[in-house]
């Protein structure tokens, strides 16, 4: 039979695994048997509308078959199966992006033993078969077929694939075990014992039973009696089939049993991810609904290289029946990110996902979790700030979004959760802004642009910290809509942008003196606007600008931000949408002097440069295009 290629990829993957100096090569049993399990939950789904699989969920099980002449371990199971192209496209390439990742990370370097240990923090699949196998025969009949598959290898010269006889179906992984060497005993992985206690150490919960054939010692009489008259026995070996697994899925376990450490490391586990996740919630509630629920918070953001999916997703079970991965109906997009399971006897098996969206008991259970994470985050945020902004940093764009979602519907749910920066290096909510606010203070203010360091530095904010009063600087364009169309206040204070909005700062008379300045200096400021062209909306006198000669602010509703926000967004209607700008002078500084100096002395070309040097530093300091650099250039390089 011609020996087919594995893909480049996976050969090198599968190199590794053969060849590996990774010590903990016992980790392929609970490999081999997750497959196995996860090829029962599909055929046991699929059960459940498919009166012609069979089964009932008593009948699935896995068998660990030893045997020492032959040298092979069989793990069998009765799960789905695969077909001929199944076997071939499921174990010729590398499925899964914990893999790919490792491979990666692997790529033109001589793999040292450290990071090998990475080996042990994914899966690695059904690959790790070869760390203690020589060669692997896989026996498989998919349900529905009549006809099963034998796909064999012997590592990385390839494998074949071919029809084959078999009577039930499901899958039978047989690894032949390699010849011991000086560094390893494989044939250890023989041992009843020995697989026992691996199957307790990595499978334990798997929902399915694991079995396998288990001899002790057992006492019989032999209907002989010694001299006192009591009974003689004699004691055989006797072998029982026996489940060696407990069974009962983590998150059924009791806090007692099962710490919140080996939650940790079934989820890293089960999710492929390397860090810690940054919340753990574990419910087992019982009352109208009863149901356990086991949720984590990731602590990155772990993308899928394949699907580009990084969304979390909780599994629905019932009863330990896996009915829907990544549910989406049971809580709201907002908390998209968190990840888990939730397992209720009260739910109905064969539910669809147009029914759930409507299931009562499901909605209860939804807001329960809801109300749990979010008890959860203001925890962290309490308890461990750092660790807390980190989370922020990866999901609180879910939580903006969630502000905004349905019209502000879970606006006040969400608003404690949000937390915007203060200082280059300080976040704070919005309530904690309020409370720290002195008496004096009236508004909230905010500063926006498209860095915090760009926000921090506008000539505006200046005004406003002299008094001692703490800003807000938000830099994308979502967080002004959040504060300004949907919170709209906090504890009754408003929210003020510092370029655009009225600060309050003023009395009546000093607007008064404000404006009637603007109206001396009308001819000098029209003059200015003409000179600086039709992109400055208006040009206006202003006492806020503290040191700083200039500065571009805008009127209206639409900010800088929110126009470049537009013009690269994704609504082609709004592209064209421009903010209207404003060019402020600081009547004050000494640019203004001589702009005002060389415009009265008649020599109105000089002013008109002065008035376009002006005007596109203002637009330098808040990050707008100018619109003609080489122009800038000219006139500045002209000032020597
Ligand atoms: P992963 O399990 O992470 O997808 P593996 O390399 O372990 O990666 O397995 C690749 C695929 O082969 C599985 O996703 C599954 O489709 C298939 N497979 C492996 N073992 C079995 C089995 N015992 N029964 C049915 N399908 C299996």
């Amino acid at each position: 039979m011609a020996k087919k290629q594995f893909k480049a990829e996976s050969k090198r993957l599968l190199d590794l695994m053969i060849n590996s100096i990774y010590t903990n090569k016992e980790i392929f049993l609970r490999e081999i048997i997750s497959n196995a399990s996860d090829a029962i939950d599909k055929l046991c789904y699929l059960s459940l509308t498919d009166d012609s699989v069979g089964l009932n969920r008593d009948d699935f099980r896995i068998d660990i078959i030893p045997d020492k002449t032959s040298r092979t371990i069989t793990v069998r199971d009765n799960g789905i199966g695969m077909t001929m192209s199944e076997a071939e496209q499921n174990l010729g390439i590398i499925a899964k992006s914990g893999s790919l990742q490792f491979k990666n990370e692997m790529e033109g370097e001589t793999p040292e033993k450290e990071d090998l240990s990475i080996i042990g923090q994914f899966g690695v699949g059904f690959y790790s078969a070869f760390m203690v196998s020589d060669e692997v025969t896989v026996i498989t009949r998919k349900f529905g077929e009549t006809e099963g598959v034998r796909w064999n290898s012997k590592g990385t010269d390839g494998y074949t694939v071919s029809v084959c006889e078999k009577d039930t179906v499901g899958t039978d992984v047989i690894m032949h075990i390699k010849e011991d060497s000086d560094e390893e005993i494989y044939g250890s992985y023989l041992e009843v014992w020995k697989l026992k206690a691996l199957v307790k150490k990595y499978s334990d919960y798997v929902r399915w039973p694991i079995k396998m054939d288990i001899e002790h010692q057992e006492r019989f009489e032999t209907g002989e009696k010694n001299d006192d008259g009591s009974p003689k026995y004699e004691y055989k070996m006797v072998t029982e089939n026996e489940t060696v697994n407990s069974m009962v899925p983590i998150w059924q376990r009791s806090k007692s049993e099962v710490t919140d450490d080996d939650c940790i490391a079934w989820y890293k586990e089960k999710n492929r991810d390397r860090k810690d996740p940054c919340a753990l919630v574990r419910i087992n509630a019982e009352g109208a609904v009863s149901y356990k629920a086991m949720l984590f918070v990731p602590g990155e953001q772990n993308e899928n290289v394949f699907t580009g999916d990084n969304k979390g997703g909780i599994t629905l079970y019932s009863n330990g029946v896996m009915i829907m991965e990544k549910c989406d109906k049971l809580v709201h997009e907002y908390f998209d990110f968190v990840k888990g399971v939730v397992d209720s006897p009260d739910l109905s098996l064969n539910i669809s996902r147009e029914l759930l969206q409507h299931d009562r008991q499901l909605r209860i259970i939804g807001q329960n979790l809801e109300k749990r994470i979010k008890g959860e985050l203001e925890k962290l945020m309490r308890e461990d700030r750092p660790k807390y902004e980190e989370f922020f940093k990866n999901f609180g764009v879910s939580l903006k979004a969630g502000v905004c979602d349905e019209y502000g519907r879970y606006k006040d749910f969400l608003k404690d959760l949000l937390i915007f920066w203060t200082a280059e290096d300080k976040q704070i909510t919005l309530k904690e802004y309020v409370e720290n606010m002195p008496e004096s203070q009236k508004k909230i203010y905010y500063a926006t642009a498209d860095s915090l360091k760009r926000a921090i530095s506008l000539p505006q904010c200046e005004e406003v910290r002299r008094r001692g009063y703490e800003l807000i600087y938000l830099t994308n364009p979502l967080d002004e809509v959040v504060l300004t169309d949907y919170l709209r206040e906090q504890d009754g204070k408003v929210f003020c942008n510092v370029v655009t909005d009225d600060l309050g700062f003023e009395t009546d008379e000093e607007k008064k003196a404000a404006e009637e300045r603007n109206i001396e200096n009308k001819e000098l400021l029209d003059f200015v606007k003409e000179s600086v062209g039709e992109r400055i909306a208006k040009v206006k006198l202003s006492d806020r600008l503290s040191n700083r000669p200039c500065a571009l602010t805008t009127e209206g509703g639409i900010s800088l931000e929110m126009e470049r926000y537009f013009r690269y967004g994704p609504a082609e209607n709004m592209r064209d949408v421009r903010a209207t700008r404003v060019l402020e002078l600081n009547p004050s500084h000494r640019a203004f002097e001589v702009l005002r100096d060389a415009y009265s002395a008649g020599e109105k070309d000089k002013a008109a440069k002065l008035a376009k040097i002006l005007s596109t530093l203002a637009a330098l300091a808040v990050g707008d295009e100018v619109e003609d650099p080489a122009e800038f250039a000219d006139l500045v390089a002209e000032l020597f």
